[in-house]
């Protein structure tokens, strides 16, 4: 029944989807009732609308989030997306909002991340409406304006509604993500040593940000004398070839500026990248200079965590992964940030612990952020619904992922990410030219209207 109804909106699923995505819905400078601009504004707006000439009730908060609801009763299931994207960026070869149609693909930034997506879940709901299909429980579209940025749209959703019973997110990958690791940023300041005799670093910085491997750090060390730094210049070559390291030194009087070169990679998998931060500590250590303990420590660091003394597994999501991802000399304090990804049955608050038992209590450890893991077992009614509606709707096995990385599931509870990036199909969010299969789309719209309806009358 599904399929006729798909069939029969065809072109108003496909047209309502350019209509969304021409909406540039990055986010903007705040205005009273449009916390996060006009654009993002404006693409709520048309989605509520669009419900609203379906019949439904919709609910607009405050310009932070909103909803569509269907059917009866207090408590709800929920299904929540988003309708920001992150800047278009460079290299697209055709307009990022301009959301052509080519070759069965639609090109548009948040045609997969998670605009597209989003108007599925609403045309899933149209679907189950026009089929006379009545679930147990209400349902409850939810759709939030600062995913890409900061979240605030939940926190103000949540502060205006309770939560619901469960749910999933279409913002991630199929078949489902049943386990996320926890996200730890420890933020860690250290004196610089002023006194010190030996050569000193009087300028430094590395990276951009914490979640990311970083991709370059620069030092500058006053080695206080001309025979001093020539001496420096001549080991500091020595070692940066015996380590296979990618640096470049340049003498300038008595001082010499240190580069280094790594690789980038996410902070989930640092051990795919090469960190440009550790390898200037791995230089710097090698020679004598004030901080000396310091640098030995950060050139000792490793992606595991052995050296801070967390490292740690579970059965689920596997090791812990810990990623320096920034580093600056600030006045006279020296400022890391650590991005830590860690196993499900730990708190934050337990790894920043460990950390100051290991480190010199000279050294300050803030937990700067949090995100608590994410885990349902799999016997979960929430894992097992959504495992079984994508198996009879794909014909392809549903074994659900743990991954290291956070999705927009953690915002509720009793939720997964379930979606919308079918298995080995390229992940072209945030990427130029993200686009997205309109057979996918339809796709989603059917899995999405089973799913829904199944949790509603399941949980
Ligand atoms: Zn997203």
């Amino acid at each position: 029944m599904l399929e006729s109804f798909i069939d029969e909106y065809r072109q108003d699923m496909l047209e309502s989807l350019q209509a969304l995505l021409r909406i540039p819905s990055v986010e903007g400078n705040y205005v009273p009732g449009q916390p996060f601009g006009k654009a993002c504004a404006d693409a709520l707006d048309y989605v509520l609308r669009l419900a609203e000439s379906h019949g439904f009730t919709v609910s607009n908060v405050d310009g932070y989030a909103g909803h569509v609801e269907y059917g009866d009763g207090d408590d709800y299931v929920a299904v929540l997306s988003h309708l920001d994207v992150v800047p278009a960026g460079d290299n697209w070869s055709r307009p990022p909002f301009g959301a052509e149609l080519v070759d069965g693909r639609i090109y548009a930034r948040g045609a997969l991340d998670d605009k597209g997506p989003a108007l599925s879940t609403l045309w899933a709901l149209i679907g189950l409406k026009s089929l006379g299909l009545k679930p147990r429980r209400k349902i409850r579209l939810i759709f939030g304006l600062d995913e890409e940025s900061g979240w605030k749209c939940m926190q103000k959703y949540f502060s205006a509604h309770p939560a619901p019973l469960g749910g999933f997110t279409p913002d991630a990958d199929f078949p489902l993500i049943h386990a996320e690791k926890g996200v730890a940023t420890i933020r860690i300041e250290v004196p610089a040593d002023v006194l010190s005799m030996n050569p000193r670093v009087i300028s430094f910085d590395g990276g951009t940000r914490s979640n990311m491997v970083p991709e370059s750090a620069r030092a500058i060390v006053d080695c206080h004398s001309g025979i001093a730094v020539n001496e420096w210049e001549e080991t500091l070559y020595r070692e940066a070839r015996n380590r296979q390291m990618e640096a470049r030194f340049t003498v300038n009087g008595s001082s010499i500026e240190i580069v280094t070169s790594g690789v980038s990679a996410h902070a989930s998998q640092p051990e795919k990248g090469v960190n440009a931060i550790v390898h200037l500590a791995q230089l710097l250590a090698s020679q004598p200079v004030a901080n000396a303990s310091m640098w030995r420590a950060i050139a000792m660091l490793d992606s595991r965590g052995k050296s801070l003394g967390i490292e740690g597994s579970d059965e689920v999501t596997g090791p812990l992964t810990c990623n320096l991802g920034r580093g600056y000399l600030d006045g006279n304090t020296y400022v890391f940030h650590l991005n830590i990804r860690y196993p499900i049955h730990w708190t934050g608050e337990e790894v920043a612990l460990r950390i100051r038992a290991q480190l010199s209590d000279k050294w300050s450890v803030h937990l700067a952020g949090d995100l608590a893991p994410l885990y349902l077992p799999l016997e979960h009614p929430v894992v097992q619904t959504l495992a079984a509606v994508y198996e009879s709707v794909t014909h392809q096995p549903a074994i659900p992922l743990a991954i290291g990385g956070a999705t927009y599931a953690r915002a509720i509870p009793n939720a997964v990410a379930f979606g919308p990036l079918f298995p080995n199909e390229p992940d072209l969010a945030h990427e130029a030219d993200e686009s997205w299969a309109v057979d996918d789309y339809f796709r989603c719209i059917e899995i999405y209207a089973h799913a829904m309806l199944e949790l509603a009358n399941t949980l």
